[in-house]
């Protein structure tokens, strides 16, 4: 038989938020069983994750999982309005969907890059590519379809 792994064939490459190493992750595993191969933080968390502009420019660079980002500021009111529905879809989400926030304060780079009009705004990305994009704050079930409908498994 030729050699082959049928392993890398189904599984993609998913960027740890933590320290940014490239995993390979197989489809369909429940990505907080997972664990970073590098720094061993775990795949994925329950709640909403703060990353910074090096770590987002990994992800979308190099990162083929589902996931999707908070533009927030502290000083913005919607934003802090939408916080416990964004924490809720990620408790419900976890498994398959990792959600990020990025504060456009301190990384004014980031929104400077990705045309940011208006905070909050949500990014769904999904194989490497930018699926969906919402200006406003969502919250409860709006959000948690949102989520859904942009990120189909
Ligand atoms: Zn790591």
């Amino acid at each position: 038989m030729p050699s082959e792994n049928p392993a890398k064939k189904d599984s993609y490459p998913l960027v740890c938020y933590a320290c940014g190493a490239l995993n390979r992750v197989p489809q369909g595993a429940a990505l907080s069983d997972g664990k970073c191969g590098k720094c061993s933080k775990p795949l994925a968390t329950r709640k909403p994750i703060d990353i910074d502009s090096a770590i987002f420019e990994r992800l979308l660079t190099h990162d083929k999982g589902r996931y999707v980002i908070d533009i927030w500021a502290p000083w913005c009111g919607p934003c802090r309005m939408m916080a416990p529905s964004y924490e809720q879809a990620a408790e419900a989400l976890a498994d398959h969907i990792r959600l990020f926030k990025l504060n456009s304060d301190t990384h004014q780079d980031v929104s400077a890059r990705l045309g940011i009009r208006g905070i909050p705004t949500l990014i769904a990305y999904q194989g490497g590519r930018e699926i969906a994009k919402q200006a406003g704050a969502q919250t409860g079930d709006g959000l948690m379809q949102w989520i859904r409908a942009a990120l189909k498994p």
